[in-house]
């Protein structure tokens, strides 16, 4: 196409209505149409990344591979389309206002007022475009965060209507909305939309696609009522009903015409509805899958949204190991109290994912599920944190290091198996500053994780920790028989254990749930999963 087009998604109403599952479905719609895509996020909160933000205020924190910590829905756009992000996927406030202060400090505006109006806006009109006029996207899918009406998304609403006004009808704005049903009243409510468009048009915003999100299916009447009041086409009022899960939805925007409708906002020739081969082919098999394969999450953040790309990689590979999965979340404090039931849910599991994470709270837990697993020879996943706690169990149990520990959890301790990474030792500044983005590992012959990697013996996979194995002890585990099977060249870091002898027991420093994708699920899952099954 001779220019990029733009399309930005914004919600109203609710926040978790799923602009982050529609801006991938569009994304992916639009490939399948045979177009050069991406997805950017920008947030508006004041936060630089949000790397330093509790999984209980923002979810998982997803690591793109040039090591930028961002929003979570980084892992939708890259699961769902199978792109790779950059840091210029991701952007907050903070990070906007960052560069419009340090370009006032070194003299590029001198003479001149900032505002917001046009300093800040035209740095978000910038980063919006940055995608589009250095990489040469067809379309540059921007979802915005937060809900309309905010006081934090008016600069980024201006920005949009700025762009709308500049690029005509190559920058179409796409809304989310939500329609409550009343139950008492037995009646879905288009009043919340009518005001939440009402608030766009005050920012001087028309949306050109409205798409409601409902728990009941919606009449024509209905939509037709919302087309009306808003300004909007009746084929460009989409419905997003509860679905059995989040695969599902680009398929059923398919149906609703959303990618067709788009293209004839934008005077694009719409042609035929492409077909989503390899994507209708997972689901197929996700709906044929009739056995379970049960996997316990041992972690310590007890919501859905903290683990999300671990509980994702492992449902791509159970899809394609013909099986549902039943993810558990077993909260490893609990398992530092002997008879909790939490035991019982962790003894049921035919599989277990050690948990990354951070700080003390919590990691009594996870040394003993490690135990557990390593000593009934149940598959056992450990990741980043969840590997470092595989390695202290194995040094205090077998090699009789009884006070073995992670120097993040004991500063003190003589056995520090594992420890804070030298190039760490005189970084001052929290954010953005540990082992980001991606890093070669070289796996060893003969080892189970090269076998699950299909012989690939160079690969590379993203990091975000600050600790690691120390390498004073690597003969004594590997003689003890825990083997340091991948290894880092160019540092020479230990990034995966394994216990050999075992089923599957094996310990990443690195998280391999950032890459695995719905057409490309990851190896090492997919292994795990394999293993899961095979009793
Ligand atoms: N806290 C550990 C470290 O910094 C592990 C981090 C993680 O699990 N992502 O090394």
């Amino acid at each position: 196409m001779a220019s990029t087009k733009y399309i930005f998604v914004t919600g109203g109403v609710v926040s978790s209505l799923g602009k982050g599952i529609i801006s991938s479905s569009i994304g992916k719609l639009l490939q399948a149409r045979g177009y050069k895509i991406t997805i950017q996020k920008f947030d508006p909160y004041i936060n630089i990344d949000p790397g330093t933000l509790n999984p209980y205020e923002h979810g998982e924190c997803y690591v793109t591979a040039d090591g930028m910590e961002t929003d979570l829905d980084l892992g939708h756009y890259e699961r769902f389309t199978g792109i790779r992000t950059t840091r210029h996927n991701s952007m907050t406030t903070g990070r906007i206002y960052k560069a419009v202060i340090d370009k006032e400090r070194s003299g590029e505006y001198l003479g001149h007022t900032i505002q917001v109006v046009p300093h800040i806006t035209d740095e978000i009109k910038r980063r919006i475009k940055y995608l589009g006029d250095t990489e040469g996207y067809d379309f540059v899918i921007t979802e915005i965060g937060g809900t309309i009406g905010d006081i934090e998304s008016a600069p980024f609403l201006e920005a949009i209507r700025q762009m709308k006004w500049e690029m005509g009808r190559d920058a179409v704005c796409i809304h989310l909305t939500y329609v409550p049903y009343i139950k008492a009243a037995d009646e879905l409510k288009t009043k919340p939309t009518q005001h939440s468009v009402k608030e766009l048009l005050a920012n001087g915003i028309q949306p050109d696609i409205l798409i409601l999100r409902t728990e009941k299916h919606l009449d024509d009447h209905l939509r037709a009522k919302v087309a009306g009041f808003c300004n909007v086409d009746l084929e460009c009022v989409i419905q997003s009903e509860d679905l059995p899960s989040i695969y599902e939805v680009p398929v059923n925007m398919q149906k609703q015409g959303l990618d067709a409708a788009i293209m004839r906002k934008m005077g694009i020739p719409v042609g035929e509805t492409p077909q989503l081969g390899a994507w209708n082919r997972f689901l197929e098999m996700r709906h044929s899958a009739t056995e379970t394969v049960s996997i316990g999450l041992v972690g310590k953040y007890d919501l859905q949204d903290a683990y999300k790309s671990i509980s994702e990689s492992l449902s791509h590979a159970a899809t394609y190991n013909n099986r549902k999965v039943n993810i558990t979340f077993i909260n490893s404090e609990q398992l530092e109290v002997p008879e909790n039931p939490a035991w019982e849910t962790l003894r049921s599991q035919d599989g277990l994912v050690i948990c990354p994470g951070f700080g003390q709270r919590g990691i009594a837990g996870k040394v003993l599920a490690a135990k557990y697993a390593r000593e009934n020879d149940v598959p056992c996943f450990g990741i980043c944190l969840g590997m470092q706690m595989m390695v202290i169990e194995f040094a205090r149990d077998v090699l009789g290091y009884a006070d073995a520990d992670s120097t993040e959890i004991n500063p003190r301790t003589a056995n520090n198996v594992i420890d804070l990474m030298e190039e760490q030792k005189n970084v001052t500044q929290m954010g953005g500053t540990m082992r980001l983005g991606e890093y070669r590992c070289v796996i060893r012959k003969g080892s189970r994780a090269l076998q699950a990697y299909g012989g690939r013996e160079d690969i590379c996979e993203r990091h975000r920790h600050r600790y690691e194995f120390n390498n004073s002890y690597r003969d004594a585990f590997e003689q003890a028989g825990m083997q340091c099977v991948g290894i880092n060249p160019d540092a020479d870091l230990v990034e995966m254990v394994e216990i050999p002898s075992l089923r599957w027991y094996i310990g990443t420093q690195f998280h391999p749930e950032y890459s695995s994708t719905v057409l490309h699920p990851h190896p090492l899952f997919m292994d795990f999963i394999k293993a899961a099954i095979s009793k």
